[in-house]
């Protein structure tokens, strides 16, 4: 039995099915591992990703998401290319740093970490840099749960014919979103996120005309997307290196979990359900949120201390006693702790959980 839930930006709580996928050992290079399972994400993810999905491919990479991000922000940023990255938290600000330690001629647009990413800023930014090549933007900021104005910045970037890089980490799997409607070239997530798999391996969407166009551009071996896809493309699922087995298998068996759900659509219901019973019940508590309503997302939410002696630890040790694991905060200007609406939780577990604040002091 579990002894605690993880209310938490990831890993997640994972069903028990998850976790019993992981009991049977595979092998790379036979095809009951690398075609029936490792194909088979790959299809589906780019069936995941779009309605019109032919321009995509996908590419599995071993490692936790930041890997992923790395990967392609050095795979796709040549000599004479410049990337924009629009921040408003560790995640963006994350990518400025990834770029710094490749060399990558970059500028990091930083926004106030409570507001979303400015649409008239960024056009007004694209109109007046036209040596801007790329622009990266993070879909859900995790740092605070802010989501970000995705359709709108991508269409501004779109506008202006540069290509777009979406960290879609805690959003892919849990919030509808269409790639190539939003003519999103590469997008990035990982496996124990929304999906609700365990943590090992992240996954790229990538539209195949852009991907070509990275064939020898990564200064890293292992974290080279265009190899590590033609791999995988010509010998049908193949890693380049050592896979994370029973990671990809707990993960086809979490896409299959989706599926039955009903689907994006049914999990995003699902997600703003908990996240409606979590925030309606501390608002009855007495607790705000950080962010107004309006630019918040149902994956993760920060509340701030109730009051100034508030003891997060001890907060966190009588919660965790009662079976639910949460989040401290990740921003300086404000004290906040976070408490996370993804993975195989339910509106009834907001409800106890609510019930188990009642209950606790503070
Ligand atoms: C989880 C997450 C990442 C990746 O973090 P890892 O610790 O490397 O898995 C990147 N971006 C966002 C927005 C995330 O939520």
């Amino acid at each position: 039995m579990k002894p605690y839930i993880l209310l938490t930006p990831g890993p997640l709580t994972t069903t028990e099915t998850v976790k019993e996928a992981m009991m049977t050992d595979w092998c790379t290079w036979d095809e009951d591992y690398n075609v029936h399972i490792v194909e088979e994400i790959r299809n589906s993810l780019v069936a995941l990703s779009s309605r019109h999905p032919d321009e995509y491919t996908s590419i599995l990479l071993q490692g936790s998401g930041t890997y992923c991000v790395e990967a392609v922000i050095g795979s796709t940023i040549k000599p004479g290319d410049k990337l924009l990255i629009l921040s408003n938290g560790a995640y963006g600000d994350r990518m400025g740093n990834i770029a710094e330690y490749h060399g990558i001629d970059y500028d990091l647009l930083a926004f106030d970490e409570t507001e979303q990413i400015s649409v008239s800023y960024v056009d007004d930014y694209l109109a007046h840099n036209a040596d801007i090549t790329h622009v990266a933007i993070v879909h859900c900021e995790t740092t605070t749960g802010i989501l970000n104005p995705l359709k709108d910045i991508a269409h501004i970037v779109k506008v202006y014919g540069k290509r777009l890089i979406v960290d879609a980490m805690s959003s892919f799997g849990g919030i509808p979103i269409d790639l190539q409607e939003l003519g999103v070239d590469f997008m990035i997530s990982s496996a124990n996120k929304c999906i609700q798999g365990v943590p090992g391996f992240g996954f790229i969407i990538a539209r195949k005309s852009e991907l070509m166009r990275c064939r020898g551009v990564s200064k890293s071996l292992s974290l080279d997307i265009y190899d590590q896809w033609e791999t995988m493309e010509k010998g049908h699922g193949k890693w380049r290196f050592t896979s994370p087995t029973h990671v990809v298998r707990a993960f086809k068996q979490a896409m299959e979990e989706l599926t039955e759900e009903g689907g994006v659509t049914a999990r995003y219901k699902r997600y703003c359900e908990n996240h409606d019973v979590l925030v309606n019940g501390m608002r009855t508590l007495g607790f705000e949120t950080l962010l107004p309503d309006e630019v918040q997302s149902p994956i993760i939410t920060s509340f701030l201390y109730p009051h100034k002696g508030f003891d997060f630890k001890s907060f966190y040790v009588q919660l965790k006693e009662k079976g639910f694991v949460i989040y401290p905060g990740k921003i300086s200007k404000a004290d906040t702790f976070r408490i996370g609406n993804i993975g195989d939780v339910y509106p009834d577990d907001f409800v106890r959980l609510i019930e188990t604040i009642r209950g606790c002091r503070y």
